[in-house]
């Protein structure tokens, strides 16, 4: 089963917080430990893991991913969002994520971002909880 999380952006680029709502679809699962594969469907969307306390760095990762993919250049796909395919290759579609005692393992200063490159727009995030039983942990 895959379950899915909705995601609405608000700008052309924006990273959003989504740790909360992968958090929650968990509980619903009522995984307790395993692995959850967090994927974006979508061609010029991205997921990451970095600072979720500071919001300055996804800041900073965004103008510098606007710096080194111009919105503007040399770019031959029609449909003028080029920029948006190449950050979303750049930055990737999907992580793992590993989940113990019903939580997702992530350090102190780490949050899981849905990374907006053409927005805005109405997205979704894929979601496949496997669980592990308790031998493998
Ligand atoms: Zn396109």
């Amino acid at each position: 089963m895959v379950r899915y999380i909705n995601v609405k952006s608000r700008a052309r680029t924006e990273f959003i917080d989504i740790t909360g709502q992968i958090q929650e679809v968990l509980k619903e699962a009522g995984i307790s430990s395993g692995v959850c594969t967090v994927f974006v469907p979508h061609t010029t969307a991205a997921v990451t893991v970095n600072e979720g306390v500071d919001p300055t760095v996804q800041r900073d990762i965004q103008t510098f991913l606007n710096k080194i993919v111009p919105f503007e250049g040399d770019y031959h796909h029609r449909e003028g969002n080029s920029s948006a395919h190449i950050k979303t290759t750049l930055v990737g579609v999907s992580l793992h994520v590993l989940v113990d005692e019903g939580r997702l393992v992530l350090g102190t200063w780490q949050s899981i971002f849905f990374c907006e490159f053409d927005g805005p727009r109405h997205r979704r995030v894929a979601l496949k909880i496997v669980a592990s039983d308790k031998k493998q942990a």
